[in-house]
């Protein structure tokens, strides 16, 4: 018997139409690209949301179509956004900081037909633009008077475009399971893979985001994401937000400690979300000019694991801290860190311990953990394997890639590798293909690193898997210290000792310039293993 409940589908811009409805005063504060901070509010988004759709329809794109977006967390990207959306076309969020030889894979894979690009990525387009036959037109996000000369095909600019439209259109209406929007994983390792998520996988993925124990803003709260909305759905935020009328303030081009201090204090942000480097220069930030931010609520840090440090950082500062993993491939929130009783009664380093895991999954998300042969790993908080999820919000395969990525129970295999504890509450002990594998046991490159970083000295460490002829691998700690600042190889190792298990201990320590990042802000561990593929332990005996 089916149930007797009305056909609802769960479409995307029917977010920003209650936001519109119900919130439409509640404000939408950017940054700009031009520099200047602009304010506008969720009635006026869904408003030139419908100019846009109505300009893509007039412009013949159609269910189907992707339409790209190359451009910084701004007002102008969430109209765009939404637009995209709303007539069935998919919103292809692609990532600047990839190469420009990416950024053309990745259009050609997806085979966009238009392109909406900030000011600041023009150039590189210009670059790579005889190579995208599949795009008709280029739209620049900026108005008449900033608009750059361009060699761009049909270049024109957003609010000359938008203006033609008289906004007398309505959103349409189609099954949930359409595709809405595009991501492509970074590729660090082959090409990038394209995630695509339904209407219904991102209205879902809002629900879960919006559990109190999760993202969970209100009405009353002011949140600043500085993930980019390029980077895994911006985590979500920008459905979650409007779906909650909660404040919006989108930090555009500027994402150093001084900018996004500036806004979190100016705009009273109560919750603002990121990866571990942005914090880590707030942190530095504030901490040089005395700095305070009285109405910070919730710093959610994920992407890669939260130093200890960092969150202790934070917790001192009266400020929560809500770790949390996820991916592209999972909408991307997996889980979080909240202190469920009888945790939330712990004080000091016990509290410390539980916040610094990547915690729980929000209803929606199932995960487990299994060995190579794919047999269940018990929840001992002890027993590493591989990490396995499975949820309305997880994806079941690439697009245009034919292959299978589910087990036969459904599950997506993240590439992680974790501990689940009797709680539920997981820990990442390492990408599958970074863990150090020493005499048949496994060293956590992740913990290491953490332990390190801890040191005052050091600005940010990586660790990698050394060949040696007894033990496989052994750990190398590669060290960038702060500046001005100096530590020698034994200092930072005397530092650690005690903190690890004897046999976890580094072989060696390096000292680097700088600490090369993938494109989502990670320490880039295949340049790090060819840079020091030459390199041998001066311990290694045969
Ligand atoms: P990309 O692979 O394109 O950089 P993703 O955001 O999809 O982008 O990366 C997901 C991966 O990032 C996870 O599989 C995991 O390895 C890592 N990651 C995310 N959050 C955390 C975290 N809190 N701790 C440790 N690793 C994390």
């Amino acid at each position: 018997m089916r149930g007797l409940m009305q056909d609802w589908p769960l479409l995307c811009h029917r977010i920003i139409g209650h936001a519109a409805l119900f919130h439409g005063t509640q404000e939408v504060v950017t940054r700009s690209v031009e520099g200047p901070i602009h304010r506008t509010n969720y009635a006026e988004i869904h408003a030139r949301a419908l100019k846009v759709s109505q300009g893509l329809q007039r412009d013949g794109i159609k269910l189907g179509d992707r339409v790209a977006t190359i451009a910084w967390n701004t007002w102008r990207h969430l109209e765009a956004w939404y637009g995209i959306m709303g007539i069935g076309a998919i919103c292809h969020t692609v990532n600047p900081r990839l190469f420009p030889e990416q950024i053309a894979w990745i259009i050609n894979h997806a085979q966009d037909r238009v392109v909406m690009v900030d000011t600041t990525f023009v150039p590189v387009l210009e670059k790579i633009a005889d190579k995208l036959p599949s795009v008709d037109r280029f739209i620049v996000l900026t108005d008449r008077a900033h608009m750059p000369e361009t060699t761009l095909k049909n270049a024109v600019a957003y609010e000359d475009w938008i203006a033609q439209a008289d906004g007398d259109f309505a959103w349409q209406n189609f099954d949930e399971n359409t595709a809405a929007a595009m991501c492509y994983t970074s590729g660090t390792t082959g090409d990038p893979k394209g995630v695509l998520y339904s209407h219904r996988s991102n209205v879902l993925h809002s629900f879960m985001a919006n559990t109190k124990d999760a993202l969970g803003t209100s009405a009353a709260d002011t949140m600043l994401p500085v993930v980019p909305l390029f980077h895994a759905n911006s985590w979500g935020i920008a459905f979650s937000a409007p779906t909650m009328g909660t404040k919006l303030v989108m930090p555009g081009p500027k994402l150093d400690g001084a900018s996004v201090y500036e806004l979190l204090d100016t705009e009273k942000v109560t919750f603002t979300a990121g990866v571990p480097t942005v914090w880590l220069m707030l942190l530095n930030h504030m901490a040089a000019n005395n700095l305070k931010l009285p109405h910070l609520k919730m710093v959610v840090c994920g992407g890669s694991a939260m130093p200890r440090s960092m969150i202790k950082s934070f917790v001192d500062m009266g400020v929560q801290v809500r770790h949390a993993w996820g991916m592209t491939e999972m909408s991307p929130l997996g889980t979080l860190a909240t202190l469920k009783p009888p945790f939330s009664n712990l004080q000091g380093d016990d509290r410390l311990d539980v916040l610094q895991t990547q915690g729980y999954p929000p209803y929606g998300v199932q995960m487990k953990i299994t060995d190579d042969a794919g047999k269940e790993l018990p929840w001992d908080g002890k027993t590493f394997g591989r990490l396995k999820v499975s949820g309305p919000a997880v994806a079941k395969a690439y697009f245009r890639v034919d292959a299978n990525i589910l087990d036969e129970d459904g599950y997506f295999d993240t590439g992680d590798v974790a501990t689940i504890d009797p709680h539920g509450y997981m820990r990442i002990t390492d990408r599958s293909k970074d863990v150090i594998k020493s005499g048949g046991e496994w060293i956590s490159s992740i913990d290491l690193e953490n332990l390190a970083v801890g040191h005052p000295a050091v600005a940010e460490a990586a660790v990698i898997g050394i060949h040696h002829p007894k033990w496989d691998e052994r750990p190398l700690l590669i060290v960038q210290l702060k500046q001005g600042q100096n530590a020698s190889r034994e200092d930072i190792l005397k530092f650690m000792d005690g903190k690890i298990a004897k046999w976890w201990m580094p072989d060696d320590v390096a000292f680097v310039d700088g600490i090369p990042h993938t494109a989502t802000g990670k320490i880039l561990k295949t340049a790090l293993r060819d840079q020091f593929k030459a390199y041998s332990f001066p311990n290694a005996a045969a």
